[in-house]
């Protein structure tokens, strides 16, 4: 061995900052928010978290799908039939008939000619933008967009442009600036889940459109909820059949886990040769996507829980700002109700007082959230009641209160 071995350097280190907050906020005492348990599920809105008998106001379980008896059947025979797991990709051994079924039910719902599942959203995000945009192509995007579309950029090394949120002018000016004649991909969100803010897609589109771009947009948090059929943003904006590709997941409103991509695009199927993301992985679990595709089915003919759901939403904001709360937006927009903390410590108090009262949010912070924001985010589900929203709102009174943030 060389006698001039040099210290290892710990690639560690950069974690260090981190380590220190999060120390920091322990050291106060608080019970950590990020790691919570959920020890029993005893439905779409209710769960013993840290022993406590708690209403899940957290979760991205908008439709309530989860505890749905026909998903649930629809689960447990394909288990049964067709065994834990595929282990393999869907080009070779992973392509079952139910992966053929949810594909089928995701064209119907969408009224699309293609449907392409993937094993998570974060991986529909991550093979559907690397493959399309490469090299010597440009992505324009929100600079608030979910990391899974970031990370579908970096890996696809076209030129990234980011403007700023929800800004039409600003995006604008960066479609000017493209050199003429390069492939432009436009990457929007229906609903931007940090502040549950809805984007103007109709304007985004048509700007995009006169640039020549194709569009992407991610309807994540607005898939079986937002639109009159629960299409998303760009359907209830009238602007779905200018969209080139629809990136949705599993893992809201659909209460499994899995992502897709829908498009009308009339080469989309090489998509499954050429992806990585969905050529180099194994296919979603049998049961997993049986389920998928029964929810998918019933979210087709959920109105009246869409109904219910907005009433939700509504309720929970005004309620919320009638007790003085400072909130993401001012008008509700989707099923997520941002409320603003004053910093981190405060939000972390607020957060386990609700937790103590029975109620789970979920706490965000940066990098997740825009500005450095420090977030108490509440999800609403169609399942939970009209009298559920008014408990949850004596919790936040009571808790902002003792907390000294109203
Ligand atoms: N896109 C957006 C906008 C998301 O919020 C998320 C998940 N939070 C994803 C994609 C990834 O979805 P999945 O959980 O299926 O990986």
């Amino acid at each position: 061995m060389s006698e001039t071995m040099t210290a290892e350097r710990d690639l560690f280190a950069k974690f260090d900052d981190i380590i220190q907050i999060r120390e920091n906020l322990l050291a106060s005492g608080v019970e950590d928010p990020f790691s919570l348990v959920m020890e029993k599920v005893l439905s779409p809105t209710r769960a013993i978290c840290n022993g406590r008998d708690t209403i899940l106001l957290g979760t991205y379980n908008y439709m309530g799908m989860t505890f749905d008896p026909d998903v649930i059947a629809a689960g447990k025979d394909a288990l049964d039939r067709f065994g834990s797991g595929t282990t393999g990709s869907r080009v070779l051994n992973g392509t079952y008939q139910g992966h053929r079924e949810v594909e089928d039910a995701l064209r119907e719902f969408y009224a699309m000619d293609h449907a392409m599942v993937f094993s998570t959203g974060y991986q529909s995000n991550l093979g559907i933008i690397s493959t399309i945009a490469g090299k010597g192509d440009y992505i324009v995007l929100d600079i608030d967009s979910h990391a899974s579309i970031w990370d579908g950029c970096a890996m696809g090394k076209a030129e990234v442009v980011p403007f700023k949120h929800n800004d039409i002018e600003a995006m604008e000016k960066r479609l000017k600036r493209i050199p003429e004649g390069a492939g432009i991909l436009v990457v929007l969100e229906g609903v931007y889940s940090m502040l549950g803010d809805v984007a103007p897609l109709k304007e985004m589109i048509a700007v995009a459109k006169k640039y020549g771009a194709m569009v992407l947009v991610d309807e994540a948090h607005s898939m079986g909820f937002i639109g009159e059929h629960g299409r998303g943003v760009a359907e209830d904006q009238g602007v779905l059949d200018q969209v080139d590709f629809v990136i949705g997941t599993f893992s809201k409103s659909v209460g499994t886990v899995g992502g897709f991509c829908v498009s009308n695009h009339p080469k989309f199927e090489i998509m499954r040769l050429v992806c990585r993301p969905y050529v180099f992985t194994a296919s979603l679990p049998p049961s997993v996507v049986a389920t998928a595709a029964t929810s998918i089915r019933k979210l087709m003919h959920a109105g009246n829980k869409r109904a219910h759901l907005w009433e939700n939403s509504r309720r929970l904001h005004a309620g919320l700002t009638d007790l003085g709360f400072s909130l993401g937006t001012s008008e509700p927009q989707s099923a997520i109700v941002a409320v603003i903390m004053p910093d981190l410590e405060k939000g972390a108090a607020m957060w386990e007082a609700l937790l103590h009262e029975g109620l789970y949010v979920n706490l965000a912070r940066p990098p997740a959230t825009p500005a450095n924001m420090t977030l108490l985010r509440c999800s609403l589900c169609a399942e939970h009641s009209s009298e559920e929203v008014e408990t949850i709102l004596g919790m936040f009174e009571r808790a902002g209160k003792a907390v000294g943030i109203i």
